[in-house]
């Protein structure tokens, strides 16, 4: 997971919240997903051996979900009935695969045993690998080894009604998928402000399945976003290292150098609705930049990677922030309750700098925000900034794959 952005120590907290909100949100939507009508889904690969599904009828499974303070010495003592001397042996073991201080609270232990007596159990690294860890004669073996999903693709489609996240949801989209279109779309749709009613969005994703039981989202593969009739597509490609890069038809990346609003969609949107007053308080006309009305505490993203320049007070400014993003560009942030950055620290798009407030002259909490370009303010909505680099001429053919395989799936 952590599918776009680096993670900074000052976003863990607010990472923690969204975190436990999707899970609450998955266990949610894959307990009720049966009486989703307009969701459908093919089997892309099925990788299920037939002797495991024999065993696994014989074998009990049950969990241990990771406490405060938890260690593996306690735990595979307390909840596995390893013996002291045994656990330690086993411990050495680990620690040639696995920084054994790393362990997650809240991550789940599976223990398999036959007749209550252990025969295997894993742990869960990441979203990508866990450790398998199986009895043998005369100990255990210790494997780190990538996690086997199943993977089904879906396709959802909705128009907005009262919010993006509320048509979303009964569309039958996870949290997390909702979060991840709109971070698609975020350098060409302003999601905290121009979402209209009627506006329409559909996806191709994956959904992965472990041992027959839903695991979470995967890759978004494909999306369409009409915002106030204007058509946007994104197909997924990802590059030679790896990672996810999402481009339009015509080859050019989504990415941008500035993202549209520096109000995190991810972090606000179930308090966003079309009836509610809409979010911007002050035109550009009136004080050439925009004004978000949002609450004070409200995290603050910078829109791109830069260098900050002014961190503290400043005048009528309130506590104020500014980033050159380089290439002429430059972003301020003003009236904040918090800063969480310091001048000449570097920041990568998306990072957590500060948080909403009213310091400085301000009648009420909200973020004044503007656009500097070769050093006059421009307007932050309206103005685009030079996207990241087009497709590489060698994955050409992959995106023209892409957009055959699901462009039609997508109207
Ligand atoms: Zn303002």
């Amino acid at each position: 997971m952590e599918y776009m952005r680096s993670i900074r120590k000052r976003n863990l907290v607010y990472r923690g919240i969204t975190v436990i909100a999707v899970v609450f949100v998955s266990l949610f939507i894959s307990t009720f997903s049966g009486s989703s009508t307009n969701a459908r889904e093919e089997s892309q690969s099925v990788n299920q051996d037939p002797d495991l599904m024999e065993q696994k009828t014989e074998n009990q499974k049950r969990t241990y979900t990771i406490q405060e303070g938890d260690t593996f010495l306690g735990i595979f003592q307390l909840q596995l009935g390893i013996s002291y001397e045994d656990s330690l042996v086993l411990i050495e073991q680990i620690k040639e695969v696995f920084d054994i201080t790393k362990i997650r609270k809240d991550s789940i232990i599976s223990i398999i045993e036959k007749d209550s007596v252990l025969i295997s159990f894993s742990y869960d690294i990441n979203n990508t690998e866990e450790l398998l860890i199986s009895k043998t004669e005369n100990g255990f073996s210790v494997e780190r080894k990538d996690i086997v999903y199943e993977i089904k693709q879906s396709v959802v489609s909705g128009v907005v009604s009262e919010s993006f996240y509320s048509s979303g949801l009964d569309a039958g989209l996870t949290d997390r998928m909702i979060m991840e279109l709109a971070t698609v779309f975020a350098w060409d749709v302003d999601f905290t402000s121009s979402i209209r009613e009627g506006d329409q969005f559909s996806l191709v994703f994956e959904n992965r399945y472990r041992n027959g039981e839903f695991a979470g989202t995967g890759d978004l593969l494909a999306g369409r976003f009409v915002n106030e009739g204007n058509e946007f597509f994104s197909y997924l490609v990802k590059d030679s290292k790896g990672n996810n890069k999402y481009y339009n038809e015509d080859g050019e990346a989504t990415q941008r150098l500035l993202l549209k609003t520096p109000l995190s969609y991810k972090r606000i949107s179930s308090g966003f609705s079309l009836n509610r007053k809409h979010p911007i308080l002050g035109t550009f006309k009136t004080h050439r930049a925009i004004d978000f009305a949002a609450d004070t505490g409200t995290p603050i993203e910078t829109v791109g990677d830069g260098t900050v320049v002014y961190s503290g007070w400043n005048g009528a400014y309130g506590n104020f922030v500014k980033i050159d993003h380089g290439q002429g560009f430059a972003t301020a942030y003003a009236h904040l309750s918090k800063i969480y950055v310091s001048k000449g620290a570097k920041v990568k798009q998306g990072d957590l700098i500060g948080a909403v407030g009213s310091t400085g002259r301000s009648t009420g909490p909200h973020l004044h925000y503007e656009m500097y370009k070769n050093g006059a303010l421009v307007h932050p909505l309206e103005t685009k900034s030079p996207s990241a680099a087009p497709i590489p001429e060698n994955q050409k053919p992959i995106l023209e794959e892409a957009i055959t395989k699901y462009k039609e799936q997508l109207l």
